[in-house]
Formats: C-alpha cells, structure tokens, sequence
C-alpha cells in the first residue's frame, strides 16, 4: 500500500525497527549517517536499499530537513556501497520512491541500488 509522503514520520515503521536491531536485515554497510542492507525481495543481482539514520519520510523530508553533514554523509555512503559492490564499470541505477504515485511502500527513506544486469528502460510503459 504506497504512503502518503507528507505525513509526519511514525518511527514503527519496519526501516526503523531495522534500524533499532529490532528485526533482522542482511547488512552490508554502516557508518554514522547510513545503514545499508539486501533487499528483502530483490528485482536484480545487486539489489540494496541505503536508507539515513535519521528519521525521514522521504527524499522530500530529507532534502528540506536533513543538516548538510547528514545529507553528504548518506550521499557519500550510496556511492561507496556502490564501489565496494563494483558496480562503478558495469553501471547502476539508483532509485528513491517518494509518496503514492511512486509506489513509496516503507515511510523512511530509501535509496535503491539496483545492479549486475542490463536494466531495461528506465520506466515501464
Ligand atoms: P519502496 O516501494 O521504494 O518503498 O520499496 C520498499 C522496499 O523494501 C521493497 O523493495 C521491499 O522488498 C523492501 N522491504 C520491505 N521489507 C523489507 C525488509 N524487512 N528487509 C529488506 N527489505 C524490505
């Protein structure tokens, strides 16, 4: 059911109870500003959410929200999960859901990496 991404932030969500250690997550990477882990239900090889420690709705929250040291610090970690998963040569694509037309389904953000195969066009038709 997609969200409505300018409701407050509810901190039941199931990203903050990952992050609480409250359910498991396959993690790949944390640092101070971010927590990366497999997707629970990949759609290619490479299939990564990065989602900010902080509480953010969405991409729309966090841009207006967010200090400029959380905003570089989770910017810099996609980036490096991205590296450390060599997907630099092959390429990649990053995906941010924001709100019902999107299909947002889990209210904090999060970023998708999707990657290891050709990706199709960017939208389905
Ligand atoms: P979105 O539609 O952009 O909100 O994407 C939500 C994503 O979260 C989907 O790709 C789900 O497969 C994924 N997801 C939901 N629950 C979990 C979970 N417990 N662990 C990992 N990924 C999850």
């Amino acid at each position: 059911m997609p969200i409505d991404a300018t409701l407050p932030y509810d901190d039941s969500n199931i990203f903050a109870r990952i992050l609480r250690g409250e359910i498991p997550s396959k993690r790949v990477y944390e640092d101070e500003f971010a927590l990366a882990f497999h997707d629970i239900n990949p759609q290619a090889p490479t299939h990564i959410l990065v989602i900010p420690k902080g509480a953010h709705v969405s991409w729309d929250d966090f841009s207006e929200r967010a200090s400029a040291d959380e905003i570089a610090g989770f910017v810099r970690a996609v980036g490096k999960i991205a590296r450390e998963h060599g997907l630099v040569a092959p390429g990649y694509r990053l995906l941010a859901n924001v709100g019902a037309d999107s299909g947002q389904e889990v209210p904090h953000l999060h970023v998708h990496i999707f990657g290891g195969r050709g990706l199709g066009p960017m939208l389905a038709r």
